[in-house]
């Protein structure tokens, strides 16, 4: 067994190129095939979110602090908080971040690829909307 203390996680930023704002990765358990589960912290501060993006073998997000959203293609606007879990299908086109006045803080549980990035930001009033 191997055990972190919260305090000895080594946060590193997030490539900003597929982020608005400050997104910073924690815990990683990267898959040893790919087509096994990936396990990732991401902490999203205020404001902060992902682009557009979808999951070759979909995507469970659990938050565990903060509050934020997830937003799919059709509109489907969920807020969410510490405790709450979303499952994104597989392909389908979403984005997830912080709150405007609220960190984030989630886990990402991927299996079956890597992440497919949109080149898309989200754009202000997309977020806001
Ligand atoms: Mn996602």
């Amino acid at each position: 067994m191997d055990f972190t203390n919260s305090g000895d996680i080594e946060w590193e930023d997030a490539p900003p190129d597929h982020f608005t704002g400050a997104v910073r990765f924690g815990p990683h358990y990267p898959p040893q095939d790919p087509d096994d589960l990936n396990v990732l912290g991401v902490h999203f501060s205020p404001g902060a979110r992902t682009d557009w993006h979808s999951h070759p073998g979909g995507q469970v997000i659990y938050v565990t602090e903060g509050a934020g959203y997830v937003v799919n293609e059709t509109g489907n606007r969920a807020e969410i908080t510490a405790g709450d879990v979303v499952h994104a299908p597989p392909n389908e086109l979403h984005w997830h971040g912080a709150r405007a006045n609220s960190h984030m803080v989630h886990l990402s549980l991927t299996w079956r690829g890597a992440t497919q990035w949109d080149a898309r930001k989200v754009t202000d009033d997309e977020y806001e909307a």
